[in-house]
């Protein structure tokens, strides 16, 4: 729908961010060509009840000047947090009167919008909430579908007993590498092109010193480190030579007795060499990621690898001999030119290496990417033919035995879907959990890095960014290592005693 004026009776940032999500939605487009309205306009009013309690009205002025005006009001539950209330109801309100009064098809996920959906799950069962009651508040609360309202619970409850295996001094690493062999079409990760072996040369030196106060920290607070994750960009596409030194590195700095899991992120075979699975073998890596996206070559050639479906499989039979005990594939469904066939048939090829989990990704339209620049001259599947590949996609996933066990959703993604990643019982990646739930302090070290500091004392999550743009972060390695450091001593450090006389 297009219209060619909209108007909102509010300048606060987060109504008006969540106001243009429900529009987005939608697809309601402000401007453009052929306008179905001449007006659009969003009044919300807050009653001056106890209980919040919103009243929006939504005005349509069509192009012969004819008003329609409805309105729809909303109350907080009990014990719900004022300003979450407040815009829960602003958003609910708002995708209610343009579901009845405009047609407008319901969403999946109704005006669920985060990066976590679990998250919400995860807050209702610590409160004591069951199985069926959260479905219901997630119906009623935030209009999600029935099928995803069951999916989520149902992973959140599946995630339960893996979270309580963490206490007040367990952390993760993450180590990134900001590298990668080429640029795929869809990508707005941090990642560069491999450079010459000086630049190389100092990413390593920074890179140590980096891992050095990281250690430090560690030691100083008596962490243990439960999983470690190597990721970036493409860490494989290091040089033999310097992959081996980053991961001899990380193995004897960080893995210890507490250690569950090792993964490093191979993603792609142009990137890997059998010394490398040497090497990750030699480091008791216990899980490799092979990212194949697609096993079509024609859409391997257009997301921009160079590689084909059979250096897929080679590299996947190499680190199955070399005993790497779990492989996850990552699966892209969307991508440009494919269709319903495409996925099955990759689906197909991949279901017969029997990798230990999958993870589908529904394609996200990024910030950054060349797929977001170029969108014109691109041709993506619409979101029903994103919603049958994906449904297509998950039927192999399932009749592999595969369970889902976490999730995420992006902005912009095809289908209003999300990303799922899905294991045979017993292969779940200790980490995949605690990134999605953020349960667990995660010490980040490298290129575009974060660290996660959950603070035992209060639970309060607090975030440390290492620069996404690779010589910014070399060229500033103190001011980051000083930013985490500071964190962790605010989170873990003794605290100060008041006396009180
Ligand atoms: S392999 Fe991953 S990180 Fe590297 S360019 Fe492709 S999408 Fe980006």
């Amino acid at each position: 729908m297009n219209v060619q004026e909209f108007s909102l009776n509010s300048e606060d940032q987060v109504i008006v961010k969540v106001v243009k999500e429900v529009l987005a939605l939608f697809k309601i487009v402000v401007g453009g060509e052929n306008p179905s309205y001449r007006r659009m306009s969003v009044q919300n009013e807050r009653q001056p009840e106890d209980a919040v309690c919103i009243v929006t009205q939504l005005t349509l002025e069509d192009i012969t000047g004819g008003q329609h005006r409805w309105s729809c009001t909303g109350t907080g539950r009990v014990g719900e947090h004022e300003s979450a209330a407040v815009h829960r109801l602003v958003k609910l309100n708002l995708y209610r009167l343009l579901r009845e009064h405009c047609g407008m098809p319901p969403a999946a996920w109704g005006i669920l919008h985060g990066v976590r959906p679990t998250k919400i799950v995860h807050r209702y069962i610590d409160a004591g909430v069951d199985e069926a009651a959260i479905m219901r508040r997630l119906a009623e609360d935030y209009e999600v579908g029935g099928e995803k309202a069951e999916l989520i619970t149902q992973l959140a409850f599946r995630q339960r007993p893996f979270l309580a295996r963490t206490d007040d001094h367990t952390v993760s690493i993450y180590v990134g590498i900001p590298y990668c062999p080429s640029r795929c079409l869809y990508c707005s990760f941090p990642a560069y092109v491999l450079p010459a072996a000086e630049e190389l040369d100092r990413f390593m030196t920074v890179f140590r010193q980096d891992l050095a106060a990281a250690a430090a920290a560690v030691r100083q607070y008596g962490f243990q480190v439960q999983s470690i994750y190597v990721g970036g960009g493409t860490p494989t596409s290091l040089p033999d030579a310097y992959f081996s030194e980053m991961l001899q590195l990380v193995y004897h700095t960080f893995y210890g007795a507490a250690t569950l899991e090792f993964t490093v992120e191979a993603g792609r075979p142009d990137s890997i060499s059998p010394a490398k699975v040497q090497t990750m073998a030699d480091c008791q890596v216990s899980r490799v990621s092979v990212n194949p996206q697609s096993m079509q070559e024609r859409t391997l050639r257009r997301i921009g690898r160079n590689h084909t479906p059979q250096d897929i499989v080679t590299m996947y039979r190499m680190l199955r001999e070399a005993g790497i005990p779990e492989i996850n594939m990552d699966l892209i469904i969307g991508l440009p030119g494919e269709t319903v066939a495409d996925v099955d048939d990759t689906m197909r090829q991949i279901v017969s290496l029997k990798p230990d989990d999958i993870t589908l990704h529904a394609l996200a339209l990024k910030r950054g990417s060349r797929l977001k620049l170029h969108l014109d001259e691109i041709e993506l599947p619409d979101d029903a033919e994103a919603r049958r590949m994906f449904e297509n996609a998950m039927g192999h996933v399932r009749e592999l035995g595969l369970i889902p066990y976490y999730l995420y959703r992006q902005g912009y993604q095809s289908g209003q879907l999300e990303n799922i990643g899905c294991c045979r019982p017993g292969a779940e990646s200790m980490y995949n959990i605690q990134i999605m739930e953020e349960h667990q302090t995660i010490i980040g070290i490298g290129g575009s890095a974060t660290t996660k500091v959950v603070n035992p004392r209060t639970q309060r999550l607090k975030g440390a960014f290492n620069a996404k743009e690779v010589s910014i972060y070399m060229d500033r390695i103190d001011t980051y290592i000083e930013k985490r450091a500071s964190l962790l001593a605010e989170a873990y450090g003794e605290q100060e005693e008041t006396h009180l006389c």
